[in-house]
């Protein structure tokens, strides 16, 4: 068993705990704080405990000074400190001797959030390539390493597994809590559906190929659809398409057509910027199909009728026009007016079901879109490899 938090005695320790603060940022501001605040429990543990607690944390990409003007991590300290009641420092540092000396003063029962952990990656991508002398610097700010960050646990980073290498290590409440729920996939209650959306079917074909043996049925929208449906010998015009999976769709149909669903209409339109975009049974070679259609959204809702437990992963139309939102919302609406036990599958169709209102009525909505369908997947995510077992 993996050591967790409540494993260890944190009185008087130094606790790091690796948090996903990566939040979307617009104009300064936090957009959706979901991830800040299931962040809070463990680090307020800590706090609790008598522990003096070090948070890391990435946000978005930094490959040079633009980005690192943009993804500084002030604006979610400011969000963070507020649910932490103000118990929260902040310090613009990475590592070195000022942020040493900034450590040592820090009094038990205080916290301190550390300047984004890949501002280390503009000098030879450290952090994100996991540099064995970044690692122990951090270790060495601490005595104990917490891991929290789960929607990072598919990433082998020097904030997760570096330092879980070199510290005593268990998991926090958010990433424990985020395992139970995808366990329970594991032995779900059938009929047991899968939904796949989003761009594309490469970035998701490890998990495709898994979840529709332990699945009744898959229903597949988005961008991704286009490549199954070209597989089929269907027109799809100048529809987001992957030539090179074609031949994996095509393996996929032939073994198991029986369980999959395709779209059947689209909202279609030449162009993205195109403002009159049509509902239509056939594309045609001058259109894009943007969206799955009004009998599509039919179909879909008939195949989760009877279901019982649903896994979502992907949107099914480019949602952020809100041209193309439709067959997304009617299929929350319908799921969140169940009474199936609903997982979703992090990233753009949790920001979905937020954004549009339907996230009460969903069962499960996790923090990690690439680390949910990594674990599902395959049990065996980096971030998890070298947490201390009791
Ligand atoms: P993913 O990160 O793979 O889950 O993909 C999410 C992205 O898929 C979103 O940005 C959507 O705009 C995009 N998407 C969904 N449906 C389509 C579509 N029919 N054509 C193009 N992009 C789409």
């Amino acid at each position: 068993m993996r050591k967790r938090i409540e494993d260890y005695d944190l009185k008087n320790k130094t606790v790091i705990v690796r948090a996903d603060l990566n939040v979307p940022i617009k104009e300064g501001k936090v957009k959706d704080n979901s991830r800040i605040v299931a962040s809070v429990k463990t680090i307020k543990y800590a706090l609790d405990n008598g522990a003096k607690v070090i948070v890391l944390s990435h946000l978005g990409r930094v490959k040079n000074e633009i980005d690192k003007a943009k993804n500084g991590l002030r604006p979610v300290y400011e969000e963070l400190n507020k649910l932490l009641d103000g118990k929260l420092n902040f310090t613009t540092l990475t590592r070195g001797p000022k942020l040493e000396a900034i450590v040592k003063d820090l009094k038990y029962g205080e916290a301190l959030l550390l300047e984004n952990t890949r501002f280390e990656d503009i000098d030879g991508e450290k952090e994100s390539k996991n540099d064995p002398d970044l690692a122990k610097e951090w270790a060495s700010l601490g005595e104990i390493f917490i891991n929290d960050a789960f929607g990072t646990l598919h990433r082998e980073h020097a904030s997760n597994v570096g330092l879980a290498k070199l510290l005593p290590s268990g998991l926090g409440f958010l990433v424990v809590k985020e395992l139970n729920e995808l366990d329970k996939l594991d032995n779900p209650n059938r009929p047991f559906a899968i939904i796949m959306g989003g761009a594309k079917v490469s970035d998701k074909l490890g998990v495709i190929k898994t979840l529709i043996t332990k699945a009744d049925k898959m229903l597949i929208g988005g961008g991704m659809a286009f490549t199954f449906l070209k597989a089929k010998g269907i027109e799809i015009g100048k529809s987001l398409v992957e030539d090179e999976q074609i031949e994996y769709c095509k393996e996929l149909l032939d073994k198991y057509g029986d369980k999959i669903t395709l779209p059947i209409d689209f909202k279609a339109a030449h162009d993205v910027e195109d403002v009159m975009p049509m509902i239509t049974d056939k594309i045609s070679i001058y259109q894009m199909g943007l969206d799955i259609g009004p009998k599509t959204i039919k179909l879909f809702q008939d195949e989760l009728l009877n279901v019982k437990t649903c896994f979502w992963n992907g949107p099914l139309g480019m949602y952020e026009n809100p041209n193309y939102q439709e067959g997304t919302k009617r299929v929350l609406e319908f799921i969140s007016k169940s009474e199936m036990y609903s997982i979703l599958g992090g990233g753009d169709i949790v920001t979905c079901a937020n954004q549009f209102g339907y996230s009460e009525g969903i069962s499960f909505l996790s923090t990690g879109g690439g680390a949910s369908l990594e674990y599902l997947e395959n049990k065996d995510l980096p971030g998890l490899r070298y947490i201390s077992e009791e």
